[in-house]
């Protein structure tokens, strides 16, 4: 899960990286009682997730004077295609020049990898295509606490030394936060010493729990949904809701839509032996998806019985169509039970495929 900017600059100061002064509002207003804390030349920031916020106007230079109705002015844009609910207000840092750093996992190494950089700011990815040399990497193994000196030498090169610690300090949070990515673009010097003007951390999915935060936030409530079932979901832009046993067919089926130049609306595999209970929730889950014409079903039955498939889908009893193609373990009971309450069933993928393509387009 991504944390938004201010996020991740609390926890950078806790960890003793310096960051600017400064304050989220949720309405233009809230900036005049601060306004004192950050000085005159202040910074409004959009707290979006998008990438590539600055270029697209999400980051304003302004004076404290013209604060308020600035921040109006940004509450009331969206930053490619998101709206701005919330603003970072921060104090304007005298940057005399612009550092990249980052930590991320080297997949091939598998191995933490700090990659510095001489030239940030919003240019990072043309100026490290431009010149190979300009951003230098560093492998780390995790095992250890901090960047070896050795290491550190050469990822500074002549950068100042008082960017070590920054680094060996965001080696710690991404260790300790089970980051995927912790970033700093730009890392700033000013007169007053190093600042980490921009800040973006990562958290690996998987360890959320033990990072105590309980909501996925980069989750749709339908995706939250489908994992608390321990579906394999995900949503696609077409019409076809596709339901499936397993990920080979899940795909094929999706392939097949493709194929006879359908869109699925969705990727989910129900998993193996799936009792009346999860296909039910399955296809209640999936008939829920506004953009969902007709639901194709898609199931073999081995240790997934089909009459419990059968019954799920009925119990079910959503008002889009439903197309049911499914073979193996108890399919005789399965059909019966379906064509007793009116279902389509259909005998192969390619006429289930196409089926649901006259019903749903
Ligand atoms: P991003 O576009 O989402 O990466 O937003 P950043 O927070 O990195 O800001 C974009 C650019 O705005 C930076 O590269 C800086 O050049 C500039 N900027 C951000 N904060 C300050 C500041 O405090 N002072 C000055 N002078 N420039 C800033
Ligand atoms: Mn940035």
């Amino acid at each position: 899960m991504k944390l938004l900017e201010y996020e991740a600059k609390g926890v950078f100061s806790d960890y003793g990286i310096p960051i600017p002064k400064g304050f989220v509002i949720r309405e233009p207003e809230e900036i005049t009682a601060h306004l004192q804390e950050v000085g005159d030349a202040v910074v409004l920031k959009a707290e979006v997730d998008v990438g590539g916020r600055g270029k697209a106007g999400g980051v304003l230079m302004v004076d404290s004077a013209s604060a308020v109705e600035k921040a109006r002015e940004l509450f009331s844009r969206e930053i490619r295609g998101v709206p701005v609910r919330e603003i970072l207000v921060e104090e304007r840092l005298e940057i005399e020049h612009e550092y990249y750093l980052s930590i991320a996992i080297d997949r091939s190494s598998k191995q933490p990898v700090v990659l510095f950089g001489d030239t940030g700011g919003v240019e990072i990815e043309r100026a490290a295509k431009e010149e190979e040399s300009a951003i230098r990497r560093a492998l780390v193994s995790p095992l250890l606490r901090e960047v070896p000196a050795f290491l550190m030498r050469e990822l500074l090169a002549g950068a100042p030394a008082d960017i070590a610690p920054v680094i060996n300090n965001l080696y710690r949070i991404f260790q300790e936060k089970d980051a995927m990515l912790a970033e700093i673009n730009p890392l700033v010097t000013t007169p007053a010493g190093v600042y980490a003007a921009d800040a973006k951390l990562i958290i690996d999915d998987n360890a959320l729990a033990r990072q105590g935060i309980e909501v996925n936030r980069d989750l749709s409530e339908r995706e939250r949904e489908a994992e608390r079932h321990g579906f394999s979901y995900v949503e696609l832009d077409g019409t076809i809701g596709v339901i499936g046993n397993g990920a080979g067919l899940t795909m094929s089926t999706i392939d097949l839509i493709d194929y006879y130049r359908g869109r699925a609306a969705n990727f989910l595999d129900v998993g193996g032996g799936a009792d009346q209970e999860r296909v039910m929730h399955a296809v209640r889950l999936v008939a829920s998806l506004p953009s969902v014409k007709v639901i194709l079903v898609n199931l073999l039955g081995g240790i997934t019985r089909c009459d419990e498939v059968a019954r799920g889908i009925i119990t079910a009893g959503v008002d889009v169509p439903v197309i049911v193609r499914m073979a193996g373990t108890n399919e005789e009971q399965g059909r019966r039970l379906l064509a007793e309450h009116g279902y389509r069933m259909v005998d192969s993928m390619e006429a289930a495929v196409r089926v649901a393509l006259e019903v749903g387009e």
